[in-house]
């Protein structure tokens, strides 16, 4: 196979959604899969919707998704400049050689023209499409035009019968009629190209090899194949993956919960297990195994993989994966993802104190079994923080109507009182003296304390809640849970 060389080009006219991030992975798979090249360009010449700022979230999102491409804007390579506004001249030239050679020409229809004629087509119960009238003007009927001050566009002349067939490496032989099609506009009247004219002269001029893209632009590809033969242009090879459907299988939507990569990322998942959830929207290993890293994933992409049949997106299997990542991860990157959260809920003031760190690192070993995405520490934050004791039912105080209880908090204080420090493992050894001093087994002992100090019977590790809530807290909440159920202490 010649030597691999791919694409992302997104539209800068919002931030980078799941399809489009899906789009980027696949490619960025393929390059890696086939030791190919992976570009990423901007498609800015939609002029009004385009911003920088979109450009950056686009390109931060996927830096921070580990997508990282050899060429392209940032980057810079040897096809620079990487954004359509900035190569104009160069479809300009083509645009000219396409009129030259007759496939390709001048219209001067204004906007209400078009319009008229857009009705009509409806009205005759045919798909609208430009009828052709400017297709054969005389060079005096153009003077005309311009002495009256119409800017022309520039239309591709699209062959009146025929079939374009699309020969795409997912859902095979796809013909489209060319009667169907129209002559369609390559240059506005501003002199920027569209879409499907800069696509075609980008990925010639940047030696691209495989379009993989999304199926919604199944229906550009034959406006793009005719170009290509009009200017006998060599032709990459065409993907479309498909749509990303919601669970109840119409267009993944925002009813359907968050679009944009940002949007997960800022509520504490982590780039890995988007990126690996991303991977199975569409394409599958070919056997159960479903916990693919990057360095995997690369080893084993391939477009004969991918699904013809829309992928469907499931918040819950990306909880899940999310939760199996948060769990392999180092308890540090979950404190550091936590502590912005459990600021942002009050729980802690900014700036963080050693004190406050080491809560909050406490904290994230406790819950990093428990979430499956870091905003939920903020579930737990109330086990951590406070000096009173809710109990979740009556049962809670059940357990602490227990005869062993009073013995058994007594000799827990006083144990936490002697301990030198509160530390996870300190408190392992805490929590046996004191079932050795009770002479009691670790269910008696250990439920009671853990009610006393959270009001619940299920919860974080006590190893990590109790250094967590640190010695004050501890005698607070038992003395407030022992007064509540009537112990004395
Ligand atoms: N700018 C197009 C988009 O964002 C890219 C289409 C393509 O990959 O050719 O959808």
């Amino acid at each position: 196979m010649e030597k691999v060389r791919v694409r992302f080009a997104p539209s800068p006219t919002g931030p980078l959604h799941i399809g489009g991030a899906r789009s980027a992975l696949f490619n960025y798979l393929f390059a890696r899969r086939f030791g190919g090249q992976f570009i990423v360009r901007v498609e800015d010449t939609d002029l009004e919707r385009s911003s920088r700022a979109s450009e950056a979230d686009i390109l931060d999102a996927l830096e921070w998704l580990g997508i990282t491409w050899d060429e392209g804007v940032r980057v810079g390579g040897p096809h620079a400049p990487y954004r359509q506004t900035e190569r104009l001249a160069s479809y300009q030239q083509a645009a000219a050689e396409l009129v030259a050679k007759g496939w390709a020409y001048r219209c001067y229809c204004s906007e209400a023209e078009l319009e008229k004629e857009r009705e009509a087509c409806i009205a005759q119960g045919l798909d609208p499409r430009y009828g052709g009238r400017c297709r054969e003007l005389t060079p005096a009927a153009e003077a005309a035009f311009q002495a009256a001050g119409r800017r022309p566009v520039i239309r591709f002349k699209v062959p009146d019968e025929g079939n374009v067939v699309v020969d795409d490496l997912v859902r095979g032989e796809v013909a489209f009629d060319c009667a169907g099609i129209g002559d369609f506009v390559i240059v506005k009247s501003d002199g920027i190209p569209t879409y499907n004219f800069a696509v075609v002269m980008d990925d010639v001029s940047m030696g691209i090899t495989h379009v993989i893209r999304g199926e919604e632009h199944l229906s550009n590809t034959p406006r793009q194949l005719l170009i290509y033969e009009a200017l006998s242009l060599p032709k990459p090879r065409f993907a479309h993956v498909s749509l990303i459907l919601g669970k109840d299988r119409s267009k993944m939507s925002k009813r359907h919960g968050a679009t944009a990569v940002a949007q997960y990322r800022s509520k504490g998942y982590l780039p890995e297990a988007l990126v690996n959830f991303l991977a199975l929207l569409g394409w599958s290993p070919g056997d159960e195994e479903e916990v693919f890293s990057l360095a995997q994933l690369s080893e084993r992409f391939s477009l004969d993989r991918v699904a013809k049949n829309p992928a469907v997106f499931d918040l819950d299997k990306l909880n899940w994966l999310n939760g199996v990542y948060i769990r392999q991860a180092a308890p540090e990157r979950i404190a550091e993802l936590a502590a912005p959260f459990l600021v942002q809920a009050g729980y802690l003031q900014e700036p963080l104190d050693a004190g406050a760190r080491a809560k909050v690192a406490l904290i994230a070993a406790a819950v990093q079994e428990k979430i499956e995405y870091v905003a939920q520490v903020t579930d737990y934050a109330p086990l951590f923080f406070g000096e009173k004791v809710a109990f979740a039912s009556e049962a809670e105080k059940a357990v602490l109507a227990g005869e062993q209880v009073p013995a058994v908090l007594a000799a827990f204080v006083r144990q936490v009182d002697r301990a030198e420090e509160l530390s996870p493992a300190g408190v392992k050894s805490l929590l046996k003296a004191v079932t050795k001093e009770t002479k009691q087994k670790g269910g008696r002992v250990f439920m009671p304390i853990r009610v006393a100090l959270t009001g619940q019977q299920h919860g974080p590790d006590l190893q990590y809640l109790i250094p967590a809530l640190g010695r004050e807290l501890v005698f607070a909440r038992v003395k407030n849970a022992a007064e509540q159920v009537g112990i004395e202490l």
